[in-house]
């Protein structure tokens, strides 16, 4: 079989653990014997952060801008406990996904991967929700403190240019908690622009929710950006298409995603969205199977899984066990960074190879061949034998070559 080209490299960030050895299973299985493959490799490891002064990831990102197209695997955001585990780390390195996140100035879109055979626990959903989180502020970047006393708290804006802004909070008898937090239009509008552009690309419709009824200003600012960027910049395109964007409340959204029968876009404010993505994920079945691709207002985009490096997994297979993680959402990443380069370099037959891992993925899980995770929350009556990670693979690499046969 003559294997397919590529002209412009991916950019590829390995990982850590559990997550890092299916990285090269699935190169060795999936990708190697088929694409002539090309990237710009970053080693993401924690150890390789750490000896580069994290470097390494800010490189990456930048890549990233540079190439359009990058993929991920999941890396270990250290924590106290990591900082035991690893006493060769000499600080406590900033998660690589804020970093890569604050480089591209992007927003985080995840969407599920559906089986015919797991039904969501909504039952009316039949195609994936993608859930569209702002990335930056609000209660993520607040201030707050607690207050014994009767007083009065104020809001004030000291311009750089020596102008004021101010506002009585309120005025209390007693004790109180106060929270001071902020959002900047540019972030806003860039949210506004990933948001549009990724709907236009995947052909799908825009909603998106708010309180404005309450805040005002706030959200009312949140509502108008996203109304001025449709206006002037997207709504010929979405009518070209036959796309929708759609605004109303949260609480008139929320109702209507229950009733929905799926298949569109729910952007949201960063708290919402953190919320929100969580309750969507479970009632589509499992964390193993939800992809996750970070969109720049330009178009740039990094494909990764939802889900973390699955340390526990990881313990058992370096006692010599042979896992049952689920290699799904990262071969789903692999395959939408592949289409995804493939458009941009029109390379059709990249595009399909992309295609071709993904229907070779699902037709396996449609077999019955399945890992652990999945087996639980098959429906009732449906066969499904729980398989280690390396045999389903193996399983997928075998219908891959039927298919590009
Ligand atoms: P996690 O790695 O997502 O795993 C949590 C649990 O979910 C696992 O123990 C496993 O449950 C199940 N699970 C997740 N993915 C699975 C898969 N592919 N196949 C089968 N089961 C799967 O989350 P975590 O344990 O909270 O975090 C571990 C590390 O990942 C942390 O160091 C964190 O910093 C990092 N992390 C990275 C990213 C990222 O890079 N994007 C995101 C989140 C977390 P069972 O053990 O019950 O089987
Ligand atoms: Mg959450």
């Amino acid at each position: 079989m003559e294997k397919i080209q590529m002209t412009t490299p991916l950019v590829e960030m390995d990982g850590d653990e559990m997550t890092r050895v299916l990285w090269a299973m699935i190169k060795e299985k999936l990708i190697l014997p088929f694409v002539e493959l090309r990237t710009e490799y970053y080693d993401l490891g924690l150890l390789h952060r750490n000896e580069t002064r994290d470097q390494v990831t800010i490189d990456a990102a930048n890549a990233t801008k540079r190439l359009g197209v990058a993929v991920k695997c999941a890396t270990i955001t250290p924590n106290k406990q990591r900082m035991e585990e690893y006493p060769q780390l000499t600080e406590m390195w900033k998660s690589p996904n804020g970093t890569i996140r604050a480089i591209l100035d992007g927003t985080a879109f995840r969407a599920p991967i559906l089986l015919p055979c797991i039904h969501p626990v909504v039952k009316n959903w039949k195609a994936p929700i993608t859930i569209a989180r702002h990335a930056y502020g609000d209660m993520y970047k607040a201030v707050d403190f607690l207050t014994q006393e009767p007083g009065t708290a104020t809001l004030t804006f000291q311009a750089d240019s020596g102008a004021q802004q101010s506002l009585t909070v309120q005025h209390v008898d007693g004790g109180a908690v106060w929270q001071g937090m902020h959002n900047t239009t540019n972030s806003i509008r860039a949210f506004a622009r990933s948001c549009f552009q990724y709907a236009i690309d995947t052909r799908q419709d825009l909603w998106f929710s708010t309180k404005d009824t309450i805040s005002k200003v706030y959200d009312g600012t949140f509502k108008s950006i996203f109304e001025e960027e449709y206006e002037t910049r997207y709504r010929a395109e979405f009518e070209k298409l036959g796309l929708q964007y759609f605004y109303t409340l949260i609480d008139d959204a929320v109702a209507r995603v229950i009733r929905s029968r799926g298949g569109f876009i729910w952007a949201l404010k960063n708290y919402d969205g953190d919320v929100m993505s969580d309750m969507v994920a479970t009632a589509f079945g499992s964390l193993a199977m939800m992809t996750s691709v970070l969109v720049s207002p330009d178009g740039t985009m990094e494909f990764e899984a939802s889900h973390g490096t699955v340390t526990r997994h990881y313990y058992r297979y370096l006692k010599g066990e042979k896992t049952s993680t689920n290699p799904i959402a990262t071969i789903f990443a692999w395959s939408g960074a592949f289409k995804r380069r493939g458009e941009l370099d029109q390379l059709p037959a990249l595009v399909r190879f992309g295609e071709a891992m993904e229907q070779a993925s699902l037709e396996t899980l449609e077999s019955g061949v399945m890992t652990g995770d999945l087996v639980s929350l098959v429906d009732e009556g449906f066969e499904a034998t729980a398989v280690s990670s390396e045999e389903f693979l193996d399983a997928i690499a075998a219908r891959l070559v039927e298919k590009l046969a």
